[in-house]
């Protein structure tokens, strides 16, 4: 599901890249951002709000994937506010990934996948080039080449197309 501000071309590059692990990927129209994740200060959405929200619409058999060039961020720590990439259920029916700050658009792919990850059940990962390691604050994507084989293994298991 498009949100917010997003190019086309982001749009169909990443339903496309989806369409060759999830054959029955479906690209929803274009919405609104929910005012309801609205966070002034910084200019942010609250990515918990967010998959809250799409979870709500989600049937049995769905996995809602919500992207979006807007800054979403999450609370961390002590930080009410911060900035991230992406968020996920794990497992769950719903996650969100912006591309607002992943440095080479092209690479925004990898957080989605990451995400929906997440939804798998997958947790973090210790393999640097793993698709599942943790961001640790900045954008690990340059890094990060493909899922490992104990992470794929765990996902084909699910029916991903890897
Ligand atoms: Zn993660
Ligand atoms: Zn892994």
């Amino acid at each position: 599901m498009p949100l917010g501000k997003i190019n086309n071309t982001t749009i169909k590059n990443i339903y496309d890249s989806l369409q060759l692990i999830f054959p029955d990927v479906v690209l929803m129209k274009k919405e609104q951002m929910p005012a309801i994740a609205y966070t002034a200060p910084r200019n942010r959405y609250r990515a918990d709000t967010l998959i809250h929200w799409m979870s709500r619409r989600a049937n049995k058999s769905q996995v809602f994937l919500g992207i979006t060039s807007f800054d979403i961020s999450s609370t961390k720590n002590d930080t009410p506010d911060f900035g991230i990439m992406g968020l996920g259920y794990r497992p769950g029916n719903a996650c969100v990934a912006s591309d607002f700050r992943v440095k080479v658009k092209s690479n925004f792919f990898k957080i989605a996948i990451h995400e929906l990850g997440h939804t798998a059940g997958l947790k973090h990962c210790p393999e640097k080039t793993c698709f599942m390691r943790d961001a640790e604050s900045h954008d690990p994507t340059g890094e990060e080449k493909e899922f490992c084989k104990k992470c794929k293994a765990f996902l084909t298991e699910k029916g991903w197309k890897l």
